[in-house]
């Protein structure tokens, strides 16, 4: 099936096609139009034109179509996740929740677009203001360019549109070129409900014409999901634009001396160093781990590792499938080389078929290896001994990136002190830092990136202040 795109809620077929291939078989997992320059034009201007009254659109239109949305995403569930796998190669298990996730993130939306207003505050707090009292309204601070990569097709997709829905800016979506198919299916359901015309347009388009996006000034705010050059870069172009960046990360985990249970830790730091292949901003790369607790938690994660299934992410009860292509696993596997040339121990892995690397633990890695210091965005996890919490602490931020981090600890006192001291978005305490609700703010510091997702967060950053003074009251 040729997947049209969507301009101004319209679909649009016609003209040139491409083809996005399995990364597992290079099969085809469909294809679709390819928007002309006057496609372009067309949504880009259309968004500008209905600006004002998608602005004003009633709350309960706006919350409607979300929960359209919501639903139908559920109905066609199934279906779906069939379509991620195919064209990220991921996972049937973690494409179907991925579904899950975006169905939420949709009635999240809806739901905050119910209760988002204002709010008031009183003036007469010094003599001045006597009498005057300022209604605070959110405004969009105009339409909305959302640019997202290719490891979620679905629910970072979600994260732009929804919330853009939700406060009535338009916005102009770009998909990542290797995953834009899941993307153009989401149109057929926007197109179900009854936003006006022009609020929402879908081009897969090529990294040159989303970067001319960037820089057209009908486009005020820029909400880009992505790698971290890409994503600063695009900022440094544009410094009068509002623009939101979540980038990647380098995830840690901290255990503890005092943790017990080292199953459990054992299990999600396999499950969530290798799920989606590593392919997750938040994924698990780096486990710093005590002294006392290092030996036995080191050979539990290489037991969890070696039970996974690797294989065709199309086969039920795989767990791990190809990297999203063949260059992104040459490049994970000469950085696994690079670390055992450097003094690192394989403890299970290093293997490459095509696209597909096998899930990889290394262990007492130098800090400067590339699998430590860079982001893998591979199945390879690094264990490294630590003599104290405040070694890993320090450790864990000295990295440049700062998503969010995992720490596991019974003891509430270790807890805050840790989270308090970690420079991330977010701490996951008891659990890996791969770990994200929806509705939560979810963002980086340092080069991860600025700004915050969630529904709530980005409407507010889709949004600003517009005062109202009213006197004599
Ligand atoms: P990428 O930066 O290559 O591409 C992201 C998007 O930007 C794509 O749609 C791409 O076509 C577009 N793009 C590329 N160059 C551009 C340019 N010059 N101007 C405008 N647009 C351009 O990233 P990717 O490989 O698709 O995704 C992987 C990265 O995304 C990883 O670094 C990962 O950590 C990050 N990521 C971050 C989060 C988060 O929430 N923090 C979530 C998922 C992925």
């Amino acid at each position: 099936m040729t997947f049209p795109f969507w301009v101004a809620g319209k679909p649009v077929t016609g003209g040139e096609t491409a083809t996005v291939r399995h990364p597992y078989d290079g099969s085809s997992a469909g294809s679709h139009f390819v928007p002309s320059p006057v496609d372009v034009e067309a949504a880009v201007q259309a968004a500008a034109d209905v600006a004002d009254e998608f602005a004003t659109l009633p709350a309960h239109v706006r919350a409607g179509a979300l929960d359209h949305v919501s639903r139908a995403l559920g109905e066609r569930a199934e279906e779906i996740a069939a379509l991620i796998t195919a064209e990220s190669g991921k996972p049937l298990k973690w494409a179907r929740g991925e579904v899950g996730r975006a169905v939420s993130t949709f009635r999240w939306a809806a739901e905050e677009a119910r209760r988002f207003s204002g709010e008031l505050q009183r003036l007469d707090t010094d003599p001045g203001g006597t009498g005057r009292l300022a209604l605070v309204r959110r405004v969009p601070r105009g339409p909305v360019l959302g640019i997202t990569p290719f490891n979620f097709p679905l629910n970072l997709v979600a994260h732009k549109v929804a919330p853009a829905i939700a406060v009535g800016a338009p916005i102009v979506l770009k998909p990542a070129p290797a995953t834009p198919l899941t993307a153009l299916l989401l149109g057929e359901i926007l197109a179900g409900t009854d936003l006006p015309a022009g609020s929402w347009s879908i081009l897969p388009v090529d990294n040159e014409t989303s970067s001319r996006l960037v820089e057209d000034p009908r486009l005020p705010v820029v909400s880009f999901t992505g790698s971290v050059p890409v994503g600063w870069a695009i900022r440094d172009r544009v410094p009068r634009k509002h623009v939101a960046l979540e980038l990647g990360g380098n995830g840690a985990v901290l255990v503890c001396p005092d943790w017990t249970d080292l199953d459990f830790a054992a299990q999600r730091i396999a499950t969530f160093a290798m799920y989606q292949a590593g392919q997750s901003c938040i994924s698990v790369q780096r486990v710093y781990a005590h002294t006392s607790v290092f030996d036995a938690l080191a050979s539990k994660v290489v037991e969890q590792v070696a039970s996974l299934r690797t294989g065709d992410p199309r086969a039920e009860g795989v767990d791990v499938g190809p990297l999203i292509n063949e260059d992104a696993a040459s490049r994970v596997s000469s950085w696994v080389s690079s670390a055992v040339s450097a003094g690192a121990r394989l403890l299970t892995g290093g293997g490459r078929s095509g696209a597909t690397v096998e899930p990889t633990v290394l262990a007492d890695v130098p800090e400067d290896a590339s699998v430590m210091a860079e982001e893998v965005f591979g199945p390879v996890v690094s264990l490294v001994r630590v003599s104290s919490v405040e070694e890993g602490v320090s450790r864990i931020n000295a990295s440049r990136f700062g998503l969010q981090a995992g720490v596991f600890t019974r003891e509430l006192p270790t807890a805050f002190e840790v989270s308090a001291a970690l420079r991330v978005g977010g701490v996951i305490v008891g659990d890996v830092p791969s770990f994200r609700a929806d509705q939560m703010p979810y963002g980086g510091v340092k080069d991860s990136g600025v700004g915050r997702e969630g529904p709530a967060a980005a409407m507010a950053d889709f949004t600003e202040e517009r005062v109202t003074v009213l006197t004599g009251l």
